[in-house]
């Protein structure tokens, strides 16, 4: 029998690429959403569906998850994971950086809720990993909005948790700390980046994003009636 469909978005690059590829090798069909469909497309997996969708969409989001429904069936576990980190000083950040952090981070996510979690409930079944941060725990000066950001998903994420445990629905929370991907290329605050990669370098770099990749499938693979809640990953030498 096939394995369920797997719904993915920020599957174009880093950590969302990275649990493509780990969840396409465990043998599951994929529905990838991003907005840089040609990346996905060139990941070249099987039973994939690649959709260009912007989480800020919330019709696009619903009518991809509608076409690779009609294809593999239901959306068995969405992986929550598109955003963007625009860091800087929260009195020079053009307030348009809060919006688009606030579009993308924050409403993307219930968009990307929305059309999964009810099936989920009335199938009792089903997994969500939201992706979160280190910044969804602690905050730091020049991280304000993205914090805050992180800090919704963790709250949203506690109060969907309860909503659907009666219904057998796992929640799950990952906050990575630096991994090694794009995100630092919508930093556009030239001193916040700068202090991030000297902190970057003085722990040592960032660790890959497959070992992200490999700890979401190995919650997904633990039994229905087991749920990893929260996992926090960081470079061992990334102390805060
Ligand atoms: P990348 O920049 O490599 O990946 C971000 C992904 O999100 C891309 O696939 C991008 O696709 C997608 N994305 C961004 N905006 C949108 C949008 N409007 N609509 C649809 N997709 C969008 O960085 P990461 O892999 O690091 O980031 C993935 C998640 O991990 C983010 O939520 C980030 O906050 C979080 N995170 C990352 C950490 C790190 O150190 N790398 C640490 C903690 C959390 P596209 O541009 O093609 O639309």
């Amino acid at each position: 029998m096939s394995k369920p469909l797997i719904a993915i978005t920020g599957a174009s690059s880093g950590i969302g690429e990275a649990t493509a590829k780990a969840f396409s090798a465990a043998g599951h069909p994929l529905l990838l959403m991003a907005r840089r469909v040609e990346r996905m497309e060139a990941l070249n997996l099987p039973d994939t569906v690649c959709r260009q969708v912007d989480v800020r969409d919330r019709e696009a989001i619903a009518a991809a998850v509608a076409d690779a429904e009609s294809q593999y069936g239901p959306v068995d576990c969405l992986f929550n994971n598109a955003g963007i980190a625009r860091l800087g000083d929260i009195g020079e950040q053009p307030p348009e950086e809060w919006d688009e952090t606030i579009d993308i981070n924050i409403k993307g996510v219930m968009n990307a809720l929305h059309p999964v979690f009810k099936g989920m409930k009335e199938r009792r079944g089903g997994t969500i990993v939201n992706m979160s941060s280190i910044a969804g725990r602690k905050v730091y000066p020049d991280h304000t909005v993205y914090c805050g950001s992180k800090f919704f998903v963790h709250a949203i994420s506690e109060s969907l948790r309860g909503y659907l445990a009666p219904f057998d629905v796992r929640v799950i929370v990952i906050s990575p700390g630096i991994i090694d991907t794009e995100v630092l290329d919508h930093v556009n605050d030239p001193n916040t980046l700068k202090a991030y990669k000297d902190n970057k370098v003085r722990i040592g770099g960032g660790i890959a994003a497959s070992h992200v990749a490999d700890m979401i499938l190995f919650a997904y693979q633990m039994p229905q009636n087991v749920l990893i809640q929260e996992m926090v990953v960081t470079p061992t030498r990334q102390e805060y």
